[in-house]
């Protein structure tokens, strides 16, 4: 079990170094062990070898069993052209060689943090607990013909049998860990490419009868989200339906330092939705929690060990239940705790619920 670690720019060292520890807690409860083989990605890869990804890294990535990601990039390094920044020519590139074809976004609202989501307790309160499942690799962003002229700019959404298939088993597996509903997402009212999508969904769907599949259109899935998202189990759907839906359910709660993501591909990718936060790098005052959770998604999806990961999540939800908040997260900043400390009372309670 071979785990490649790129702690990258601003606070991914500082949230990966406690993502790390609870790693540590798994290993000695399972017995199992890890190899870490830790790698630059990002502005202080451009630092030390003039390079985003350097080609040490590239070969670590593809000889490791999955990835584990901090953040990338800064001011520093804005001015650079765009290929040679941290974003495009590091992560972009990371996840161009790893044929990422899915993304994996769940969103939960912490029953204790209702009054810090942007949404009404009422709407919370029934509980908001789903995952987006988006494909990544085809759909309107990638499309040929495509083109701009003085009078004319063009895209093509196109998605095939197979592509959907694929996505569709991704969504309807993760649906059979959690609550076994799948909701698609289409426009299948307008477009062609929506109508295959929901056909050979509905046709994959017939091999998991244990999973619920219902169909809705995109404009009433972004209008659901905000109005009922506990209907929501596992949200599966295109591209840029995908890109849009879970960044809008990114903000239901309240902060990106809670939200964990796995892009799955040749290699598995797994990392926080947020960025590298350069207005509080290097202060300790993170949220460990992106990262974390993080983790327990490596360890279930590309370990296969999903109690494992259950465990991680109970801990960390028993934390932020017992009152315990990071800056962000916090009604006051005065009672925060910092990113090592919260890290160390995931730990703490992990080895406790055992
Ligand atoms: P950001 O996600 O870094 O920060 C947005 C806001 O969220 C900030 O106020 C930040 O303090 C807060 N935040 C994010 N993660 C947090 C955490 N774990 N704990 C507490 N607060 C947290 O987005 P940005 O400011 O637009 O971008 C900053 C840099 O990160 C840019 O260079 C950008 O290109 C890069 N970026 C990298 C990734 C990535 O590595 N995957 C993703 C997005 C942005």
């Amino acid at each position: 079990m071979k785990i490649a670690i790129l702690p990258g720019d601003g606070i991914g060292p500082e949230v990966m170094r406690e993502a790390l520890k609870v790693l540590e807690v798994v290993e000695k409860k399972t017995g199992k062990t890890f190899e870490k083989i830790f790698g630059h990605i990002g502005g202080e890869a451009i630092d030390k070898f003039g390079d985003p990804l350097p080609e040490e890294t590239r070969r670590i990535c593809m000889e490791a069993d999955a990835i584990f990601l901090g953040s990338v990039g800064g001011p520093k390094w804005d001015n650079l052209p765009p290929e040679k920044r941290p974003e495009i020519g590091g992560l972009l590139a990371l996840r161009k060689m790893l044929n990422l074809y899915a993304n994996i976004r769940p969103i939960k609202v912490y029953r204790s943090l209702v009054s810090i989501s942007p949404l009404k307790e009422r709407v919370i309160e029934a509980g908001v607990d789903l995952v987006t499942v988006r494909e990544l690799s085809y759909g309107v962003y990638y499309g040929k013909p495509r083109g701009i002229d003085e009078e004319k700019g063009f895209d093509t959404m196109i998605y095939d049998r197979k592509t959907v298939e694929y996505i569709a088993r991704t969504a309807f597996e993760i649906a059979r860990n959690r609550r076994k509903k799948v909701t698609s997402v289409d426009k299948a009212n307008v477009l062609y490419s929506s109508m295959l999508w929901r056909k050979v969904v509905s046709e994959v769907a017939e091999d998991y009868p244990d999973v619920e599949l219902s169909h809705m259109y995109v404009d009433n899935a972004a209008m659901q989200l905000i109005l009922r998202p506990s209907q929501f189990d596992v949200i599966l759907t295109t591209n840029m339906f995908g890109d849009i839906l879970s960044d809008e359910s990114a903000a239901l709660p309240g902060s990106l330092g809670l939200l964990p993501s796995a892009s799955f591909g040749d290699k598995n990718l797994y990392e926080p939705a947020g960025g590298s936060a350069p207005d509080i790098a290097g202060k300790n005052v993170a949220n460990p929690i992106a990262q974390i959770l993080s983790l327990a998604m490596m360890l279930e999806f590309s370990f296969g060990m999903v109690d494992e990961a259950r465990k991680i999540e109970k801990a960390v939800e028993m934390v932020i239940e017992e009152g315990y908040r990071t800056r962000d997260i916090a009604e006051d900043p005065e009672k925060a705790v910092s990113t090592s400390q919260m890290g160390d009372l995931i730990c703490k309670k992990l080895e406790e619920i055992w």
